[in-house]
């Protein structure tokens, strides 16, 4: 079935790509579906993460192969994109659908060992409130589960994250964010999806508010400047990303020498100031740990922006 555009919103972006462009897997080898020119303003559909499969309660809890999950609209070839650049992309506006779901898995999350049998919720998503039940509504903060570009070497799933970005799961890549991808193949292969309404730090269930939308983003380029992981700014922090499987020392030590690699190299602190600062004024966190999952858990470091260290890279 082909997907037809909202012609309602996003009508000042130069191009669309409809979600019936996507890949479960980030490669050098997909075929571009689009080829936009930095500054580029696109309108990207988005599945969410079960393709649409999870629609009501009789296939509430289905089960559906990990190769099927996370189905990300892409890749996006970017004019003058080469290896060794940074592709910067700037979430100018998510729109989520009118219906989210979150689910348990069995084995999978922090309290897995409380609860007797799968369950999952559907939560509606109206005018920026998300209402969960009768009691309990609060504000959308919609954000993208995935996005990355081709890595390095060979295929990844989008279900685990990576240098190459991935299933970053980072709540803070949503609305007005810009989020900072090292490339490593001409074109960058830019590819999105994972919708989530909401989604905690931690992510500790396995899933946030899966939801299929739309976004509107901008593209851009960082020539010869580049981290190993992918980075966020937002309007008042930038966050760095550490990525490990399962082992969250591991992760969180990443992230943290990600941020600490940017202040010495882009804002001239020492090591041993970078180490202080970080520890007196950046957050350590948890993007995603469901543990005890077999996969990927994802650090974060979040950094104020002040007049020492007002962006990730220092460009001026
Ligand atoms: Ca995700
Ligand atoms: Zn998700």
């Amino acid at each position: 079935m082909i997907q037809e555009r909202n012609m309602e919103i996003f009508t000042e972006a130069d191009h669309y790509l409809s979600r019936d462009h996507h890949y479960f897997s980030f490669s050098a080898a997909h075929p571009p579906a689009l080829v936009v020119s930095p500054g580029d303003l696109i309108h990207v559909q988005t599945w969410d993460c079960y393709r649409g499969a999870i629609t009501n309660s009789e296939n509430a809890l289905s089960t559906i192969p990990d190769s099927e999950i996370n189905p990300a609209t892409g890749p996006i070839f970017i004019t003058g994109a080469e290896p060794g650049d940074t592709l910067l992309v700037e979430l100018i506006d998510i729109r989520t659908g009118p219906r989210g779901v979150a689910r348990t898995y069995p084995d999978n999350g922090q309290l897995h060992h409380l609860i007797e049998k799968q369950y999952a919720r559907f939560f509606d998503v109206e005018d920026g409130v998300v209402t969960m039940n009768e009691k309990v509504s609060f504000p959308a903060s919609p954000m993208l589960g995935v996005i990355g570009v081709a890595p390095e070497s060979g295929e990844i799933s989008t279900l685990p994250a990576g240098k190459h970005g991935g299933n970053l799961d980072n709540n803070m890549n949503g609305i007005g964010s810009t989020i900072y991808l090292p490339i490593k193949h001409e074109g960058a292969l830019l590819s999105m999806g994972d919708m989530h309404a909401s989604m905690g730090d931690g992510e500790i269930c396995g899933t946030g508010i899966e939801i299929a939308g739309d976004v509107l983003i901008r593209v851009n380029l960082l020539k010869a400047k580049a981290t190993e992981y992918p980075v966020t700014e937002t309007a008042s922090a930038w966050i760095t990303h550490g990525v490990a499987v399962e082992d969250i020392p591991a992760a969180l030590q990443i992230a943290c020498e990600e941020a600490a690699g940017l202040l010495v190299s882009q804002w001239g602190f020492t090591i041993e100031d970078a180490f202080i600062f970080l520890s007196v004024q950046g957050n350590l966190g948890l993007a995603q740990a469901v543990h005890p999952s077999t996969g990927t858990v994802i650090a974060k470091m979040t950094v104020p922006k002040i007049s020492a260290c007002p962006t990730p890279f220092n460009i001026a």
